[in-house]
């Protein structure tokens, strides 16, 4: 029996001022229930952690930030490091494909900040996932082996069980107008990137450490991808954003928890 337990987060990207941010996490309060057998990660602007810190219920949701930067202090004008999120977040998104594609965030970029995160004791999450040309030209499992094994050089056995990876194929996010991927079809790249992580460091790290699934990921099919064998959650985007779509998402997971007793805690 795995105890990976299963991770819902959203990513709110860049919506949503302070009071809008607590409109959702008081109308999410009211919607969801606390589940053991469940985490719940909630990935506001940088602008909205701290006063959701204080209003919301922490044994209900976990907070992320989206981004960081990976030196600690210094003259870097309007960046903020991970080490000042410390104690305020319990997750950083790492690496999505906006910040790699946007920002121009290099696999060397990518690296520093999950170093940065593990040394400041917040977890990150991960995201790695091929182009759809990418994917044409069969390179996916190329892209995927070369992004992890980037992002997680240099860290310990144990600092890479407190990772968490998301694999999001860009063509299937919603902000690149991508479709939703047909939910069978990805357990091949997840049990794939699980087969990376026991080749470079063993098998218990392996059975340890959660995968998510990200892309277009809503109410209605959010069940298809936790059914996968090597799915821990699922990291959602736009669907985020609703009160009704991410409590019945958070709904479904729980019911699939309860089904599914080797999910439950
Ligand atoms: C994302 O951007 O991480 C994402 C998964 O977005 P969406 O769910 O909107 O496709």
């Amino acid at each position: 029996m795995t105890t990976r337990k299963i991770l819902i987060a959203g990513n709110w990207k860049m919506n949503l001022n302070v009071s809008e941010a607590s409109l959702l996490v008081h109308g999410l309060d009211k919607q969801i229930a606390n589940h053991h057998s469940l985490e719940i990660v909630l990935g506001p602007s940088f602008l909205s952690l701290q006063s959701l810190n204080l209003e919301i219920n922490h044994t209900k949701f976990k907070l992320a930030s989206q981004n960081g930067y990976p030196i600690d202090e210094g003259h870097y004008t309007g960046e903020i490091s991970f080490a000042m999120q410390r104690g305020l977040v319990d997750y950083a998104i790492i690496g999505h494909s906006s910040r790699r594609i946007y920002f121009n965030e290099t696999l060397d970029d990518v690296k520093n900040k999950v170093k940065a995160a593990i040394r400041n004791d917040i977890k990150p999450i991960l995201c790695i996932g091929e182009t759809k040309q990418e994917r044409l030209d069969k390179e996916t499992k190329q892209v995927l082996h070369d992004q992890l094994v980037s992002a997680l050089y240099d860290l310990t056995a144990e600092e890479v069980s407190r990772v968490v990876i998301a694999y999001e194929p860009i063509w299937a996010i919603s902000t690149f107008d991508g479709e939703p991927s047909n939910p069978d079809d990805m357990q091949r790249e997840l049990a794939y990137i699980r087969k990376q992580l026991a080749d470079l460091y063993g098998q218990a790290v392996a059975d340890d450490t959660r995968i998510l699934y990200g892309g277009t990921v809503d109410d209605m099919n959010a069940t298809s991808y936790l059914a996968l064998n090597d799915c821990d959650g699922v990291l959602v985007g736009a669907a985020s954003l609703s009160i009704d779509k991410f409590s019945k998402i958070v709904s479904k997971a729980y019911d699939y928890s309860l089904t599914k007793g080797k999910k439950d805690d």
